[in-house]
């Protein structure tokens, strides 16, 4: 992911007409905090959290648990922070931090252990006006919880400010747990409006139905009025059996299982489990990845049929399979955009902690949809004005602000 990170950025650059020195600056990371987290059960694991660039305003950026987590992958998430809240115009920079871990081999009480001291180790480094990290992968308001809860015991800082992503008991903000999905559900149905087509005649598959994609799928049914015709978790893809001659589509009102990702409550007679991949090659007419980094690569982008596809993971293609896509003509409506609803929520999360309001899910809501609708037009209204794909258009607008910001400093 590092390396896509790195090329993707060098391509916009040129396309810019940047020097090599501006690139540089591009790529260049502020900190590495790299530490070991040692549990009372005697496990060590390693723990990460990189700060990319604060030009724009404080780092910010999600924490991962997950047992691919290393230091090239955060160091590439970072990147892509300060990329995404640019891109959508926020007045923040981007981080990225991370534990090797499967959580799910955790108690709970080592699961607070852990996440108490994931802060205990970064505390100096953090802050609400200095790096406010949130939820990314296998993250849940309850552990975002504690981490405050630790970073007030050791700093006395009572402005809950310092994390997003908190319960709303806790500071948290209404709408903030869709957010990605209800973001990424906005980008796509303003780019549909943009090429004239229309949601409630196409199919989706979506690969991922972990918070992001599960509220994805349920917005896209309930608002967009999308035909779903399947969904994966990391076990098994299951589709609607003969979707392109009849009209049956996949309801996740029927997914009890939604916080464990699984899709095997969703059984019924119209539908089959084929393998984990096969998601991937279906003749959808939209592909939503929501699952990890690097799913789309060399040996299967030549697969895909889908000719739009919604990044809402973090980095789901690589070069490789951003290139090949891109040649045969598949849209890309790239990750610091269709992604970026969970990082404005936080944002707007963190605007009514500093000023000691709460407010509602409709007008946390709205001010989502007007970001979204507002970066996903500039992209679509730069790439054709450059005649460059979505993707490049996205990084290359994000990067002159990078370096205006760096300018103006
Ligand atoms: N982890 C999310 C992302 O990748 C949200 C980050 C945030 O809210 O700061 O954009």
């Amino acid at each position: 992911m590092i390396l896509t990170a790195k090329h993707l950025i060098e391509k916009a650059g040129k396309h810019l007409g940047l020097s090599q020195q501006e690139i540089d600056y591009i790529l260049k990371i502020d900190h590495e905090h790299v530490f070991d987290i040692v549990l009372d059960n005697g496990s060590t694991h390693k723990a990460y959290r990189v700060q990319h660039n604060n030009s724009r305003g404080p780092y910010k950026g999600g924490i991962r648990f997950h047992p691919q987590v290393d230091l090239n992958e955060v160091r590439a998430l970072s990147i892509l922070m300060s990329l995404k809240t640019a891109a959508v115009g926020l007045p923040l920079g981007g981080g990225k931090g991370g534990v090797a871990i499967d959580p799910r081999s955790l108690s709970e009480t080592e699961l607070e252990q852990l996440s108490r001291a994931y802060v205990g180790h970064l505390h100096p480094h953090i802050g609400p006006d200095t790096d406010i990290p949130a939820p990314d992968v296998n993250i849940n308001s309850q552990i975002i919880d504690w981490m405050v809860d630790e970073y007030e015991t050791i700093t006395g800082d009572k402005s809950k400010a310092s994390f997003t992503g908190k319960s709303i008991g806790k500071g948290g903000s209404f709408g903030r747990e869709a957010a990605t999905g209800r973001g990424g559900m906005i980008a796509i149905g303003e780019y549909l409006k943009l090429a004239g087509k229309n949601p409630s005649e196409m199919t989706f598959a979506i690969q991922g139905v972990g918070n992001v994609g599960a509220f994805f799928t349920k917005l896209a049914e309930t608002e967009l009025r999308a035909r779903i015709v399947a969904v994966s978790d990391s076990q098994r893809t299951l589709v609607v059996k003969d979707f392109s001659n009849n009209k049956d589509f996949i309801s996740l009102e029927g997914l009890k299982n939604r916080r464990k990702g699984l899709i095997d409550d969703l059984a019924n007679s119209h539908v089959e489990f084929l393998d984990r991949d096969a998601i991937l090659e279906l003749p959808v007419d939209v592909l939503v990845l929501a699952a990890l980094g690097d799913t789309v690569v060399k040996g299967n982008a030549n697969m895909v049929k889908a000719p739009i596809i919604l990044e809402l993971a973090n980095g789901p293609i690589d070069e490789d399979g951003f290139d090949t896509l891109t040649a045969k003509g598949t849209v890309i409506i790239p990750d610091i955009v269709a992604n970026a609803g969970g990082v404005i929520v936080s944002h707007l999360e963190w605007l009514q902690n500093k000023a000691g309001e709460s407010w509602s899910e409709e007008q946390v809501n709205e001010k989502l949809a007007e970001y979204m609708v507002a970066a996903t037009r500039e992209i679509y209204e730069y790439g054709k004005e450059h005649n460059i794909p979505l993707k490049q258009a996205a990084l290359a607008l994000a990067m002159k602000r990078l370096l205006e910001s760096k300018k103006a400093k």
